[in-house]
């Protein structure tokens, strides 16, 4: 990665306040000064030091990436690109999406490292919300609103937790946000077929604190800011 870039994300300023920095020969990179913003280093293996003192190798990226349909959310896949063939400049190898959105299924994906922040979200314990925005055939009906709040039958052991759902348009078709504690496998899908309705369209837009941001577009992802981080944790 370019090494303006590495000094940003490891906090010693914006791009420009590096450049400047870049200039007083301050920068070391495996102990010879480095001026030009444009070179290439690799973090793990290259000693980069400000003033003499190391710059430390960060130890979790976060970032929220916009999955577009057609990917599917695992590191590696035969058949399909993944998720992580999106994230194309990151500083870590080891990044991993947290939880799972369908091949056709869009929206907000978290993408860390950070192994026990991921078993957190993902615990059935912590009952952390994900807010979905959908699409559905045929109009959704109060008495939908009335069945999600009680849970529904998908034919597995036990009832879903209460979902939230609200209708913000019915006719033609419906739109609707859903807002579930839980992540089993399809769930909205399998919400609205147990009440005799299809999903036409799904599009994650929060999960916890995290919210889906205008500045991003479908395979487009950002690190979590610092303020993102802490709410998470
Ligand atoms: N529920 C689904 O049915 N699919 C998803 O991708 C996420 C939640």
């Amino acid at each position: 990665m370019r090494l303006d870039k590495f000094l940003t994300e490891m906090g010693l300023g914006t791009r420009s306040e590096v450049k400047k920095i870049l200039k007083t020969k301050q920068i070391t990179v495996n102990g010879e000064i480095v001026t030009k913003p444009e070179t290439k280093v690799a973090p793990e293996n290259d000693q980069i030091s400000y003033k003499g003192e190391p710059v430390t190798y960060c130890e979790y990226e976060y970032y929220l990436f916009y999955k577009p349909a057609g990917c599917v959310t695992a590191t590696e896949d035969q058949l399909h690109k993944t998720v992580m063939d999106y994230l194309t400049d990151t500083v870590r190898s080891d990044l991993f999406p947290v939880g799972r959105l369908d091949i056709d299924t869009e929206g907000l994906l978290l993408i860390t490292n950070d192994g026990a922040l991921a078993h957190d979200l993902l615990s059935p314990a912590k009952h952390v919300e994900k807010t979905y925005y959908a699409v559905i055939d045929g109009v959704v009906t109060e008495k939908d609103v009335n069945s999600f709040e009680n849970g529904v039958d998908i034919g597995e052991e036990k009832l879903t937790k209460p979902g939230k759902l609200r209708i913000l348009k019915s006719e033609p078709e419906s739109e609707i946000e859903l807002t579930i504690t839980e992540g089993r496998f399809h769930q909205v899908k399998r919400m609205f077929e147990a009440v005799g309705k299809k999903v036409l369209y799904l599009k994650r837009i929060s999960m916890g604190p995290l919210q889906l941001t205008d500045d991003l577009k479908p395979g487009e992802y950002r690190p979590l800011t610092e303020e993102e981080i802490t709410a998470l944790k």
